[in-house]
């Protein structure tokens, strides 16, 4: 193995065949590619479908069922054993094909690389995903980057990594392109490498990739490390409690049930059976699965609208929602920065304002100012189909282009003015500066030092309120003028500027003679002010509609941004929210965290804050008993995307940092995706609660039939073979097709999901009991009728009403509060498609002389079978009515 750290640079890049200006070419990465394979670790801990399969055998209940037929065949039952291991087969199928689906639907969501690395390529940088890195690549790095391979660096600047993923120190390490390490130095202090899966936490870097995928340390370690299970989320631990105290309810019951059919005189093989099938049909021991199916399918219908789910728990979570944080720029607004004007102090006092182009060039100041911009940036220019345009940072590409626009090409620049030290931009700083030695033409007259030209140039972007006091001059016509008046004069364009909701950057400069030594935070200070120069970002056409959208649904937005107060503001407004109060970072600074709770309740936008208030936000927003979700793009808003109940992080524009800390990814980088989310949220929550009140009512009522039926002196109302054949039709396919009901006409335009109420509400087990009653006594009353008559198709017929009730109830709670009719009868074809289905199943159980045998049916009269029809459809109307008049209680 090639000890990477102890060659130089350049040994490391003839090693690789790669070139340092170009990089590789497209074909050459092509071919590693085939020959290294992709840049992933091997995957670990999905189930296969083998997995999934035996676990359908192999649940409590199926064993007891495997155990019935096991006696059954001893008793000499042939037909009743066959029959259940036929029954327990279809219902492993089912289940497989629920959990097939959503292990599936899950994986898949794994799989998409969110990702995604800069590297040069064919002498151009490119964006590419993080998966097709090859040996050779150079890769670039800056913070908020998770190291996508293994590299040899090739340049830094100010780069800090943290490494513990591999080595176990907590704090980050310093790197160094430039150095050169003996053999033996340890993977920790190997200042000239970094390694994948690491973090960038500071200042930026260039590196050629050494190892990519299992070759690297990490991949090396990966295979020690195994995939931790995800834990359950609140609503599937509480389903799995609710099922566990049901299941024991059940068992009561059902014990009862047997003691009361041996005391009646049934024998011990019929009782037996008979408390089997009823255990198993009323236990609902797929309560948990379901809640898990339903949150994956979920998950998979939120991805179609562009939000990545990357914990399951935020799925349900989105439904309670209170609160949405959103940052500001690219989120509500486009990050599409133009340069609107720039505004250059004049010597009599005022500002000229100018915009971008070769006019502006004939003013030397605006000169300076627009090669100030193009310098102090990282953005990298292009020209595209005639037009500038940029990789990069939207604000410094905007600057990019306007200075290009104007006759100043950074590359050019750069060549005669090449940057020897930086001090970045960070959220907390609001200001970068560079620092470049002159060698050659700028084409703008450069600021003197007295007689002489300076040798060395600062250039200093940024917030103006964080330049002013760094500033001790502005550079007026030619010359300095004491900062004084010019303050208030700048303060007050800025406001104007800012009141129109343009972005303000001041721009600033500073010279020396002769190198300045290290740079760091002392070299900013003595800046001159160039001037300011505002860009317009427009609104994203879909924010206004989304924000609305919020309101209506109960949830408040709320804006955070690094920008200046009255620039939040003006969009603020122009979205249309609510903007009494403006809490800025300082405000959050003074204030303790009850004052804060207090005073956040009322605010709709934060200003000028940095990504550590972010964290405050969501602790005062949670403390008032809020569900928060916050989103982020930075390595620094991971901690407040944790702490949050749902974190965002954006797709595009976010850190891998964010993005691993945040529960769901924008696509798009777009509000109006979120409020996409929290509707498929919600709609997720109501089909699960649906899915809950569906299963609930069909137990309680086939136990009250056979409990009530026993103590009426009935026989056993149903057969054992029956009572599994109910579970099986109406538990498996018409429930499975309401985990696909679409959302309902009012989803947003309810307040949110309580969540300290949790799913089982009053009116759900309200529901639960005079439902499951209703059913029951149609069933027991039709079935007691013709019993007591000596009607042979007694059992027939009150087995076949409890079918189509169940049909007949599922048809009916697909709404909630909305008649079914207003909602549209075939707006879920599954539903529609598993009732019609089912009908069939059961007339062939019915009418069908094999299974007659199986079943104990007899084939009904036409009129019998009318009767079932019409019985069984009373619950429908039933539930529609209970609707009404809920509908009513609630709007009157
Ligand atoms: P939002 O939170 O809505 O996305 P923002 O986060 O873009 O807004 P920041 O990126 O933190 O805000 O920027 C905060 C301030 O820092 C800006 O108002 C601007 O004054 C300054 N700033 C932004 N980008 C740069 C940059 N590239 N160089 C120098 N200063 C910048």
């Amino acid at each position: 193995m090639t000890n990477w750290h102890s060659l130089s640079a350049e040994q490391a890049l003839s090693e690789l065949a790669s070139d340092p200006i170009t990089g590789l070419t497209t074909a050459e990465a092509h071919l590693r590619w085939q020959r290294h394979g992709p840049n992933l670790l091997r995957e670990k801990g999905a189930k296969s479908p083998g997995r999934i399969l035996w676990e359908q055998f192999t649940g409590a209940m199926v064993l007891v069922l495997l155990a019935a037929a096991v006696i059954s065949l001893l008793l000499g039952e042939y037909r009743d054993a066959v029959a259940i291991i036929v029954i327990v087969i279809l219902n492993a199928l089912l289940g497989f094909v629920q959990e097939f689906r959503a292990e599936k639907a899950l994986r898949a969501l794994q799989k998409l690389a969110i990702s995604r690395v800069k590297v040069k390529r064919n002498g151009e940088v490119q964006e590419i995903p993080a998966s097709a890195l090859v040996p050779g690549d150079l890769f670039y790095l800056e913070a908020g980057n998770l190291v996508p391979a293994d590299g040899r660096l090739l340049t830094s600047a100010n780069l800090r990594v943290l490494e513990s993923l591999l080595t176990g120190e907590a704090s980050p390490v310093d790197k160094n392109a430039e150095v050169v390490l003996p053999e033996a130095t340890a993977l920790g202090d190997r200042r000239n490498m970094v390694y994948k899966g690491t973090t960038v936490v500071y200042g930026r870097g260039m590196a050629v990739a050494v190892a990519t995928g299992m070759d690297t340390e990490l991949g090396q370690i990966a295979a020690m490390m195994q995939m931790v299970e995800p834990a359950p989320t609140p609503l599937q631990r509480r389903m799995a409690a609710l099922g566990r105290t049901l299941g024991l309810m059940a068992l009561l019951i059902v014990g009862a049930v047997t003691l009361l059919g041996l005391w009646h005189g049934e024998d011990i093989k019929t009782m037996f059976l008979t408390g089997v099938s009823l255990a198993v049909a009323a236990i609902p021991e797929g309560l948990p699965a379901v809640v898990t199916i339903a949150l994956a399918l979920g998950a998979q219908r939120m991805l179609r609208r562009r939000a990545l789910v990357r914990r399951l728990s935020a799925v349900e979570a989105l439904g309670s929602v209170t609160k949405i944080c959103t940052d500001k720029t690219g989120t509500l607004t486009q990050n599409r920065m133009r340069v609107a004007a720039l505004a250059l102090p004049q010597p009599g006092g005022g500002f000229q304002l100018a915009t971008p182009g070769v006019a502006a060039t004939s003013c030397p100041e605006t000169a300076l100012l627009l090669v100030a911009g193009a310098l102090c940036n990282d953005a990298v220019l292009r020209r595209e189909n005639e037009k500038w345009s940029y990789v990069g940072d939207p604000t410094e590409g905007a600057l990019l282009v306007a200075a290009a626009d104007s006759g100043y090409k950074a590359p050019e620049l750069e060549r005669a003015c090449p940057r020897v030290a930086e001090l970045p931009f960070s959220s907390e700083r609001q200001r970068m500066s560079t620092l470049h030695r002159l060698e050659g033409e700028l084409g703008c007259p450069i600021p003197k030092l007295g007689e002489e030209t300076p040798a060395y140039l600062l250039f200093c972007k940024g917030a103006l309120d964080r330049l002013l006091p760094l500033s001790r001059g502005v550079w007026v016509g030619g010359e300095v003028q004491p900062l004084g008046e010019w303050q208030e004069k700048l303060e007050r364009l800025q406001a104007e500027l800012s009141q129109e909701g343009l972005r303000v950057l001041a721009l600033a400069f500073r010279h020396w003679s002769s190198a300045p030594g290290v740079l760091d935070e002392e070299g900013e200070r003595e800046l001159l002010l160039l001037g300011l120069v505002s860009f317009k970002d427009p609104l994203r056409p879909e924010a206004l509609a989304a924000v609305a959208t919020c309101r209506q649904a109960g949830i408040d937005p709320v804006m955070i941004t690094g920008d200046h107060p009255a620039t939040a503001l003006a969009v603020a407004r122009e979205l249309g929210m609510e903007t009494q109060r403006v809490l800025t970072g300082k405000d959050l600074d003074s204030l303790n965290p009850e004052d804060l709770a207090a005073v956040a309740e009322g605010v709709t936008v934060f200003a000028r804050v940095a990504p550590a208030h972010k964290l405050k936000i969501v602790e005062a927003l949670q403390r008032n008993g809020h569900i928060v979700a916050m989103t982020g793009d930075g390595v620094n808003d991971a901690p407040a995307l944790k702490k949050a109940d749902i974190g965002v992080a954006m797709g595009r524009s976010g850190t891998d940092v964010a993005k691993e800390a945040a529960d769901m990814v924008l696509l798009d980088d777009n509000f109006a995706t979120i409020v996409a989310a929290v509707e498929e949220g919600r709609v997720i929550y109501d089909n699960i609660k649906k899915f809950l009140q569906y299963l609930m009512t069909t137990n309680f009522s086939e136990i009250l039939i056979i409990l009530v039926g026993l103590l009426g002196g009935m026989p056993v109302p149903l057969t054992p073979l029956q009572i599994l054949w109910v579970n099986l039709v109406t538990d498996g396919l018409p429930a499975l097709a309401l985990s696909v009901e679409p959302a309902e006409a009012g989803v947003m335009h309810r307040p949110p999901v309580d969540p300290r109420s949790g799913i089982f509400t009053r009116r759900l087990a309200g529901h639960i009991l005079w439902a499951g009653v209703f059913m029951a006594f149609v069933c027991l009353a039709v079935g007691y009728w013709l019993w007591r008559v000596q009607a042979a198709s007694w059992q027939t017929v009150l087995f076949s009403t409890l079918v189509f009730s169940q049909l007949a109830h599922v048809l009916a709670i697909r709404t909630g509060t909305a008649s079914l009719f207003a909602a549209g009868c075939c707006s879920n074809p599954a539903v529609l498609g598993a009732v019609l289905l089912t009908v069939v199943l059961q007339l062939l159980v019915v009418y069908l002389p094999p299974l007659q045998g199986v079943f104990c049916t007899v084939s009904l009269s036409r009129t019998e079978l009318l009767l079932v029809f019409i019985l069984g459809s009373l619950i429908f109307w039933a539930v529609e009515v209970e609707k009404w008049l809920y509908r009513r209680l609630t709007t009157g």
